[in-house]
């Protein structure tokens, strides 16, 4: 209800949060937040959600071109910045980390977001390629471990910071084809959220289904090759069969603001679905 009242009181918000004592109570408009995959996507949604929010984010990507031109959208130095790093090699992702401490003095919220889908051709696991397999789990399972690892370096001595990771509805429910994909995102989940939740740092997830962003458009021409690029947008998003409503970067954007936030304060090991019930319509009840 608060964070609905803050987003809509636009640029007066400051002031007007001051004035109802709402400030814990939100993202802090000085929080500093590091998304990674953030040039692209819900990555860049959500750096607009947090921006919008009043926080500093620091957009780290390895789409050096993109990145940059998100963080000069989002209003130069004093919201963004960009800076290049490779979530599957854990020394870039620690000196990240240290960057936004050395620069910030602190990280309060961290996004482990970058993700790629690998080989999503329904490929039987009799000829599975594991290398493949490596990489995919080298950025969307180690890449996003990592992220938790060092931010935790430095929220744990504060005892305050909030992690979210990127899952997927592929990981909860498993898909056929993408085998690596959906194993990678299944290990996301649970990452870390018992042993730091007892030192004041909550680690959470979402797990969006399909948003016609970059990677999801690639999905998907690649299982319908020929298509057009309207038609394969058409396809993703009529992938969202729920709520008759296409799912938006957005979406899943204020999604992990709220996790982000104070709003979620005893949020703690969860998997936020953003799926519209897609994952339940397909669950049977035990
Ligand atoms: P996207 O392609 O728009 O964004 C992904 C970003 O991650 C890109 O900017 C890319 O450059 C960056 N990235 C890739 N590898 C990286 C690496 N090694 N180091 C740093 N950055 C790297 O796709 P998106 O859909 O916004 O994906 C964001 C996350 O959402 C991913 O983890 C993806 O698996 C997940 N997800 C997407 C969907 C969907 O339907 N789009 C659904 C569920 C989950």
């Amino acid at each position: 209800q608060h964070v609905l009242r803050y987003c809509r009181i636009g640029t007066h918000r400051q002031w007007i949060l001051i004035v109802l004592g709402f400030c814990q109570s939100e993202v802090p408009f000085s929080s500093l937040a590091v998304i990674t995959g953030g040039a692209s996507g819900i990555g860049k949604a959500t750096a607009f959600e947090f921006v919008r929010n009043g926080a500093k984010v620091i957009i780290a990507d390895v789409q050096d071109a993109l990145g940059r031109a998100v963080a000069a959208e989002l209003g130069g130095p004093n919201a963004a910045c960009y800076t290049r790093f490779d979530v599957a090699d854990e020394a870039q992702v620690a000196a990240a980390v240290d960057l936004a401490v050395e620069r910030h003095g602190r990280l309060d919220v961290m996004f482990n977001n970058a993700g790629i889908g690998g080989d999503v051709s329904a490929t039987p696991l009799a000829s599975l390629d594991l290398a493949g397999f490596d990489r995919v789990m080298a950025v969307n399972a180690r890449g996003a471990l990592a992220g938790v690892k060092h931010a935790a370096r430095v929220m744990v001595p504060r005892r305050r910071g909030s992690i979210v990771c990127t899952a997927s509805t592929a990981g909860v429910m498993g898909a056929t084809g993408p085998t690596a994909y959906g194993v990678s995102k299944a290990a996301v989940v649970r990452a870390a959220a018992a042993e730091l939740g007892r030192s004041g740092v909550r680690v959470n997830a979402v797990s969006p289904h399909a948003v016609p962003t970059p990677l999801a458009m690639d999905t998907v021409a690649r299982w319908f090759p020929g298509r057009g690029p309207e038609e394969v947008r058409r396809i993703v998003e009529g992938m969202n069969e729920m709520v008759g409503l296409v799912l938006e970067a957005e979406d899943v954007a204020r999604a992990v603001v709220y996790l982000a936030s104070d709003e979620a304060k005893y949020v703690n090991g969860h998997n936020l679905l953003v799926d519209g019930g897609y994952t339940v319509s397909k669950t049977p009840n035990m």
